[in-house]
């Protein structure tokens, strides 16, 4: 199925597995991390209760020999540093980064510590392979690492503890084969399941971001819509800065219908879109919100802005607007047209009545039809007037 343009950035690297857009990996990450922290938390901490259980195992194998107390010094760091590093991800919330830092470091101490163990008890490397295999698991199935690290750290493992296994264990050949088999075994498997988890969690992210998009936005011209305008606009603001003044400017394209009964709705369609382009192209983005309001009108929300400011963008944008020629798809003489806008401006206190602008805004552009069209027409809400309409 032909993926929409919109959704270009949301596309996955077949190879790492992460999406291929850097800000839009940032973002999955910051959105996933709500599940990421618990996950790794509770992990490194039932990992870091079990690598010290297991010293009942050193005792029964070595007694109370100060191999044994190196050993039990091996898994308290090991405990310590899986418990700072789930102490951190939880003090650090909105960083995924440090997540990320905090599974590779306990990953790294603890499979170190682990090669401690087996050189200090040479009888048991069959027993180790078991656990070492059981560990990598755990590292990629339940650590919530990033693929490539948690690929290279369980590699690397393997080879340390197959070079130990020949260094210490005086292992026949097929005991050898028999081991290094199981331990690629688990790292494929483990790296497959990891990529899978990791796939089906950004194609779940990338999912919502499509259908959050559709339910947002118009078709036609990318901006947003009246369930956007009524959903996330519109609810009652967070206290804003005391007289923070609020714009909204709507603006209406002159003649429209004309165009449409000389031209046909394509040329229609063509000349909204350039128009709803314009108006996206010279908005803050995360800060102002462009919406189709109706067919051909389209409304600005522009927080911390002035009237002086919403009249010379309003004025800015009337201008280059008349100016652009717009192609149609039939070949024909580029098409122009214009449009008017209402300019309204409000500071208001603590919430902001966006409803009352708009009204304002409607009969200003209204205004600017009946005085000629083309036009820009603005006015300042007095406190009293937001205060009544709030
Ligand atoms: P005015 O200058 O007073 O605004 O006149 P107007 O002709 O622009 O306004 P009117 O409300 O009479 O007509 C608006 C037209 O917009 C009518 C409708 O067919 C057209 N329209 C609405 N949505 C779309 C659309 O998505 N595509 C196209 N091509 N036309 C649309
Ligand atoms: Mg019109
Ligand atoms: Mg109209």
């Amino acid at each position: 199925m032909p993926r929409p343009a919109y959704a270009a950035h949301l596309a996955i690297d077949p190879l790492s597995g992460e999406f291929a857009d850097r800000s839009t990996e940032s973002a999955y990450l910051a959105h996933h991390l709500a599940r990421t922290r618990p996950q790794l938390a509770f992990t490194l901490l039932l990992c870091s209760l079990y690598f010290l259980g297991f010293f009942a195992t050193d005792l029964a194998a070595l007694g109370l020999a100060p191999d044994a107390l190196l050993l039990l010094g091996a898994r308290v760091l090991v405990a310590v540093v899986a418990g700072s590093c789930a102490w951190l991800a939880w003090r650090r919330p909105l960083a995924s980064r440090a997540t990320r830092l905090a599974a590779t470091v306990s990953e790294v101490v603890a499979l170190s510590c682990f090669m401690l163990i087996a050189v200090h008890r040479p009888g048991e490397f069959h027993w180790h392979a078991m656990s070492l295999a059981i560990m990598l698991l755990v590292i990629y199935l339940y650590i919530p690492n990033r693929l490539g690290y948690a690929l290279g750290i369980a590699a690397l493992a393997s080879t340390c503890f197959l070079a130990l296994t020949l260094a210490y264990a005086g292992m026949g050949f097929s005991d050898l084969l028999t081991l290094g088999m199981l331990l690629s075994l688990v790292n494929t498997v483990g790296a497959l399941a990891a990529r899978r988890y990791n796939a089906m969690a950004r194609e779940e992210y990338r999912s919502s971001r499509i259908l959050q998009h559709a339910a947002e936005r118009d078709h036609l011209t990318g901006c947003y819509n009246r369930r956007f305008l009524h959903e996330r606009l519109m609810v009652p603001a967070a206290p804003r800065a005391p007289a923070a003044p609020l714009t909204v400017i709507l603006c209406d394209i002159d003649n429209f219908k004309q165009v449409n009964d000389s031209h046909g709705h394509t040329a229609g369609d063509a000349i909204l879109q350039r128009f709803a382009a314009l108006l996206q192209a010279v908005v803050r983005e995360g800060a102002d919100s462009v919406v189709r309001y109706g067919g051909e009108e389209f409304l600005l929300v522009l927080p911390d802005t002035d009237l002086e400011a919403g009249v010379r963008l309003a004025e800015w944008l009337r201008t280059r607007f008349a100016a652009t020629p717009v192609d149609t798809a039939d070949g024909g003489p580029a098409l122009f047209a214009t449009a008017s806008f209402g300019v309204a401006t409000g500071a208001p206190e603590g919430g902001a009545p966006l409803a009352a602008l708009i009204d304002a805004a409607d009969k200003l552009m209204y205004t600017a039809k009946h005085n000629g069209r083309d036009r820009v027409e603005s006015l300042a809400l007095s406190a009293p007037e937001m205060a009544a309409a709030a």
